[in-house]
């Protein structure tokens, strides 16, 4: 991987970027795309510290900064010393929040944990991640966050009360953050992938569901991270607020 340095006005000498989840399919290929951008990337893993490590390898080899980190978002102290260890000799310019997991049941089936578990994940974890970058990033003027939602947050799905709902609030939070700090140079907007290829989806699910995509194919996790990366350049200064569909025709705008 070449590492393209293409830092544009605007941003920071210095760009830091925390990926959530980057130890997963879509995680890793954000990390490396963004990296590719001139980011310093932050690798974050929950419990596959060797999948973000590997990343932070890829990324080095090709002449690209990065680091790895381990922390459990459901974990709210842990997430805070982590965010506080992140943020304390300089601010993260960029922040997203990719990390992600369903547990899917039908609603009238569901047990309470299965409910808290899925928003608390893909949902509070946000605010776990995100609030303490704030502040860093208005003294800068320049920030980006992006939030990783789902098509189900468009569309719904049959066992996805949980899933559906924590990712639709994701954009309920971005739009709202814009609207806090959009005069700060920080935008913040959601992207909701289709069926992209990666572990996450199980083989016999994706069969199933890939009649319902006018596409006919899986998405990549690289046309995911391509998206993302566009959004926190700087030539997306005035897209902001915006939830952007990548999911091969399924959800139209
Ligand atoms: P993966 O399963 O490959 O990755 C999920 C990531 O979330 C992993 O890095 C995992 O870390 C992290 N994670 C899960 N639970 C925790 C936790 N408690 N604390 C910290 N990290 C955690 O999924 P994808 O790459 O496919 O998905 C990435 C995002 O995209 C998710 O938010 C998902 O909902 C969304 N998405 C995916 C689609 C798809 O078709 N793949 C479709 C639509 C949306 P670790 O493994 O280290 O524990």
């Amino acid at each position: 991987m070449n590492a393209r340095r293409r830092r544009s006005a605007g941003q920071p000498e210095t760009c830091r970027a925390l990926v959530t989840g980057g130890s997963g399919g879509i995680g890793a290929a954000i990390c490396r795309e963004l990296a590719s951008a001139g980011m310093t990337v932050i690798v974050h893993a929950g419990s596959r510290l060797d999948r973000a490590q590997a990343t932070v390898e890829a990324i080095r080899a090709g002449g690209g900064q990065a680091q790895a980190v381990q922390f459990d978002l459901t974990d709210a102290d842990a997430c805070s010393q982590a965010m506080a260890e992140l943020t304390a000799e300089e601010p993260l310019s960029v922040v997203v929040h990719n990390a992600g997991l369903h547990d899917d049941a039908p609603l009238a089936g569901m047990a309470a944990e299965q409910w808290q578990r899925v928003i608390d994940i893909n949902l509070n974890a946000f605010y776990r991640v995100v609030q303490p970058a704030l502040l860093g990033m208005a003294r800068q003027r320049w920030g980006r966050v992006i939030a990783v939602s789902s098509v189900a947050a468009r569309l719904g799905n049959r066992g996805q009360a949980n899933y559906a709902a924590a990712k639709a609030g994701l954009h309920g939070a971005v739009i709202s953050l814009t609207r806090e700090m959009a005069a700060r140079g920080i935008t913040a907007n959601t992207v909701a992938p289709g069926l992209i290829d990666t572990d996450m989806l199980e083989a016999a699910h994706s069969e199933q569901a890939l009649a319902l995509v006018p596409a006919a194919r899986l998405g990549k996790p690289a046309e995911v991270a391509a998206l993302v990366a566009f959004l926190c350049s700087e030539p997306a200064a005035y897209i902001n607020a915006q939830l952007i569909g990548i999911d091969g025709g399924m959800a139209p705008g």
